[in-house]
């Protein structure tokens, strides 16, 4: 019987391993920690946001600023609804949350790792914890994988190490190309006094706009005790990786809380002004913002306590500015902990993507993270993993 190795027991590792009949493999998993699936066992808060309830391919696509051409044809041979399918003949019921993303029902990733673990060991997959791969050699149709204390034999490899530096360097030794990884999906770090105090505070359609790099996001946005938040700040944060890398995360925000324009902002501020002339401008309640906000930015402002009437037109013009284009210095990136990827790994140039494997050596495959493929929060990064991993489950079990 023909030996194949996947390496690492992360949520790729497995999904194949989960896949591949016991008939036609001898399997067995390499991991180096001590304990399977760490960070599915993390993920989502803890219940696994497992996909996304998108089920056109073409569509899904757009969700990955890299590999999206790529995935293409990935997703036509397995897609969100295949995964529902998968899981529920294993006796898993998924939910489709208001948002589409996607939980099992018991809200527990820990219903996942079961159902990985029971279906490993149906089909008989050795898993060796503790089993960190350090060295692999590539003899004529045979692989020599080294780890710590052993040393292993087979036909056929899988790289299923997630964002491992380790793996890459082995990987580049090889001849693969590693296009250099940069952390993706992060909140940015802000101490502008207008937003001191604020957390908590959200701008359900707020405009964010990077103008050195012309980049710009819609979204709802969340202030943090630590600056901002919100799938606004995820998606510019994916979109621009590797941009916000480059620029040591130092750079200017601009920021329109209302998503309406200046002029508009204005017109409704004389409005106001000729209908209540008498009210306090701190009063005032225009496009839905909270009083907290609405005191920061007058304070911001220097727009002391004063009847509408009072406003000058400088005033208005100034706050129609703050609403519109508040420009925020960011001075750092802080992690997301619902969900955070790698963007970089292997160079998808390098991968046949019918059947994920190497187009440099035969009988080398990649699937998840290792890749230079990486979505926006959702449940589409384990998406790609199921997908990836399920092709070349599908290749193996037909040779
Ligand atoms: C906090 C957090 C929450 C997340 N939540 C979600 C979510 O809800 N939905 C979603 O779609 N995505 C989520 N993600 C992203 C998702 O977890 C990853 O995209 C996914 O786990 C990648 O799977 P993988 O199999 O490629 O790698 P991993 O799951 O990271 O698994 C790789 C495995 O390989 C092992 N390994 C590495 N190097 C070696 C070596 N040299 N030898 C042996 N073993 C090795 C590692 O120990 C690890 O167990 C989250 C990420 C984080 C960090």
């Amino acid at each position: 019987m023909k030996k194949l190795i996947i390496i690492g027991g992360g949520a790729s590792g497995f999904f194949l391993a989960s896949n591949i009949h016991h008939s036609k493999w001898k399997t067995i998993i390499l991991e180096q920690a001590k304990k399977p699936l760490q960070k599915l066992k993390i993920s989502g808060g803890g219940r696994c946001n497992i996909t996304h309830a998108c089920f056109s391919p073409n569509k899904l696509v757009k969700y990955y600023p890299r590999g999206s051409k790529e995935l293409v044809s990935v997703f036509n041979y397995f897609q969100p609804s295949d995964t529902f399918e998968w899981f529920l003949q294993k006796g898993v019921n998924l939910k489709i949350e208001n948002d589409n993303r996607v939980f099992p029902e018991s809200n527990s990733s820990q219903t996942i790792i079961d159902t990985f673990i029971q279906q490993t060991k149906k089909e008989n997959i050795e898993i060796h914890y503790n089993s960190s791969v350090i060295t692999i050699k590539k003899f004529k149709d045979k692989f020599e994988v080294i780890t710590t204390d052993s040393s292993y034999y087979a036909d056929t490899l899988v790289i299923a190490t997630g964002s491992s530096m380790k793996m890459w360097k082995i990987l580049n030794q090889l001849g693969h190309t590693i296009i250099p990884p940069v952390p993706s999906l992060f909140t940015f770090i802000c101490n502008d006094p207008l937003l001191h105090n604020l957390q908590g505070i959200s701008f359900p359609e707020a405009e964010i706009h990077i103008s050195s790099i012309k980049i710009k996001e819609f979204g709802p946005l969340l202030i943090t005790h630590w600056g901002l938040s919100g799938p606004a700040i995820l998606k510019l944060s994916s979109w621009s990786a590797r941009e916000l890398y480059k620029m040591n995360y130092k750079f200017i925000l601009r920021v329109n809380w209302i998503s309406d324009t200046f002029d508009n902002a204005r017109e409704e501020l004389i409005r106001e002004k000729e209908k209540h002339p008498k009210k306090s401008v701190y009063t005032l309640k225009i496009y839905n913002l909270t009083q907290r906000f609405w005191n920061n930015l007058l304070e911001n402002l220097h727009i002391h306590d004063k009847n509408l009437a009072d406003l000058s037109k400088k005033d208005i013009n100034k706050i129609a500015e703050s609403l519109t284009n508040t420009q925020l210095q960011i001075s750092g990136k802080n992690i997301h902990k619902d969900e955070f990827v790698t963007a970089g790994g292997v160079d998808l140039k390098e991968v046949d993507f019918r059947t994920m494997q190497s187009k440099l050596i035969p009988n080398l495959f990649f699937a998840g993270e290792v890749l230079n493929i990486d979505a926006l929060t959702g449940g589409f990064n384990f998406q790609a993993c199921w997908s990836e991993a399920y092709i070349i489950s599908q290749l193996l079990n037909s040779i």
